[in-house]
Formats: structure tokens, sequence, C-alpha cells
């Protein structure tokens, strides 16, 4: 086994980070092996890429629920807006959908290692 860091974000998920000793087994071969430990744990303030951009795109939605609702109030003067906005919702829901499934994945295949 080779002894990596652990970044572990805000969000609490985590991932591998600089490599830092090879075990006894390999260190002749200059190799990394494939089993890994942790050396240390590094914290990271931010969440992980995946989670900004799940935020971002949660952020996005509701500013589109905000717009849909303004123009609800005027009447049907912004029907086409609306739809529009619709469509936006509907397209980032798939898309954090898509972001969620390529979280959940990532953790199950980080488990298991
Ligand atoms: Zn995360």
């Amino acid at each position: 086994m080779c002894f990596f860091d652990q970044r572990r974000f805000a969000c609490g998920d985590w991932k591998w980070g600089h490599f830092r000793q090879h075990c006894a087994k390999e260190y002749r071969t200059g190799e990394t092996c494939g089993m890994r430990l942790i050396m240390q744990t590094v914290s990271v303030a931010q969440k992980c890429k995946l989670c900004e951009k799940i935020d971002t795109k949660m952020r996005r939605r509701a500013a589109e629920l905000e717009r849909i609702k303004r123009w609800q109030q005027e009447g049907a003067k912004f029907r086409a807006s609306i739809d529009r906005s619709l469509d936006v919702i509907r397209g980032l829901d798939s898309e954090i959908y898509e972001l969620s499934c390529e979280r959940n994945r990532r953790l199950q295949g980080l488990s298991t290692t």
C-alpha cells in the first residue's frame, strides 16, 4: 500500500491529495500500488467541485423561480417568458440530477478502494 493525503471538503466529500510515501513493497519499483492509505487529512474550506456546481445550479434555479413568481403577479403578459423560464428550470433539474448521480458514483467508488 502507498500513502496519500486526503483532502476533505466542507461538504463532507473527499478526494485523494498528494502522494506522500511508498510502502516497503513498492519502494524499489518507484510505482504506486493500488492500495491507498491516508497519510494525513487536509481540510479544505470550500465544497468540492461537484457540490459547487450543484450549488450554482440550485441558485440559478431559485432565481428562475423568483422571476416566475414576479411574472405571475403581472398577469398573462409574461406567459412566454414564464414558459422559457420553466424550460430553463427543467434543463437545470436534469443537470442537477446528473451531477448528484456523479457524486454518488464517486462516493461509492472511493469507499470500495
Ligand atoms: Zn461535495
